[in-house]
C-alpha cells in the first residue's frame, strides 16, 4: 500500500478505505508543493473537495 501515497515525485490524490467500519484516510501531494492528508470519512471529503478546488486539475485554469 506504500507504494500508492503520493509523493512530491508522483503527485496526486489518494484516498484509502480499508473496511466499511473503518474510517477513510486519505493524502495529497500537489506538484505545486501543498500536500495534505485527512483521516475519517468526512475529513477525508473535505480533503477531496478542497483539492479539486484548488490543486489537481484546477490547476490547468491558468492558477
Ligand atoms: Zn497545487
Amino acid at each position: 500500500m506504500g507504494d500508492l501515497t503520493p509523493t512530491q515525485a508522483s503527485p496526486g490524490l489518494h484516498i484509502s478505505k480499508p473496511s466499511p467500519d473503518a474510517p477513510a484516510t486519505g493524502s495529497a501531494v500537489c506538484h505545486c508543493g501543498a500536500s495534505a492528508s485527512a483521516t475519517g470519512d468526512a475529513q477525508v471529503q473535505g480533503l477531496v473537495q478542497g483539492w479539486e478546488a484548488n490543486h489537481g486539475a484546477a490547476h490547468r485554469g491558468g492558477k
